[in-house]
């Protein structure tokens, strides 16, 4: 599994706006997943003259991925989606349709060690812990590499994993790849956070194929 990420923030940093709905909720504390539920409108904080296949918006949400109909098609291509592609309205310079991508709860990885006690059945922290334990967890957020737990994936090229980000699957990238499909990030699953920061993802669209590096440097 692959985190998947639009490229090159800050000119097509976006703001998505639409009707949400919340999914997936916990038996046990409530909590569930707020998602698209219809047509999304798309606010860029740039205009390019150049439209790349992915775009995205960190200020609502860094799972959210919107890309291009060409590339709706080739991840199309790879089987029967199971994941939804929610209509995105973008601004009237746009030559071409965009779709949010709305992907189900597809993946469970291995949780950080050393939580267990403070977490709900669900997987999230329990609510109101001590400041010190919500500050270590997210140190552990950070340095987790994700390791998939054995057939909890549900067969879907894109999945949300209840981590806040976006992930997907190998013949995505290699789609991506013979597409020419732009702007993309991968990183593979099992690299951390923190050894992410400084690196662009994985070369998927360079000369070499497989690439020379899978993963940044160790941290
Ligand atoms: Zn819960």
């Amino acid at each position: 599994m692959y985190f998947v990420q639009y490229n090159n923030a800050s000119p097509w940093a976006a703001h998505v706006a639409g009707p949400t709905t919340v999914v997936d909720e916990c038996g046990i504390c409530g909590r569930g997943r707020r998602v698209h539920s219809d047509k999304v409108s798309i606010t860029l904080e740039n205009i390019r003259p150049d439209w790349p296949d992915a775009i995205g918006g960190d200020s609502s949400g860094r799972g959210h991925l919107i890309i291009s109909e060409r590339a709706a098609q080739a991840f199309a291509a790879i089987d029967e989606p199971k994941y939804e592609l929610l209509e995105a309205e973008m601004p009237l310079s746009c030559p071409m349709s965009y779709f949010l991508i709305v992907a189900p709860l597809g993946i469970r990885f291995e949780p950080e060690p050393g939580f267990d006690e403070y977490r709900c059945e669900c997987g999230r922290l329990k609510k109101n812990l001590p400041q010190d334990v919500i500050e270590a967890f997210s140190r552990a957020m950070r340095s987790n590499a994700f390791t998939p737990i054995e057939g909890s994936w549900n067969g879907s090229h894109f999945v949300d994993a209840r981590v806040g980000s976006l992930f997907c699957t190998h013949d995505v990238i290699e789609q991506a790849r013979e597409q020419g499909l732009t702007n993309f990030k991968f990183d593979c699953a099992d690299s951390s956070l923190r050894s992410r920061g400084s690196w662009d993802g994985i070369d998927y669209l360079g000369k070499l194929w497989p690439p020379e590096k899978w993963y940044p440097a160790i941290d």
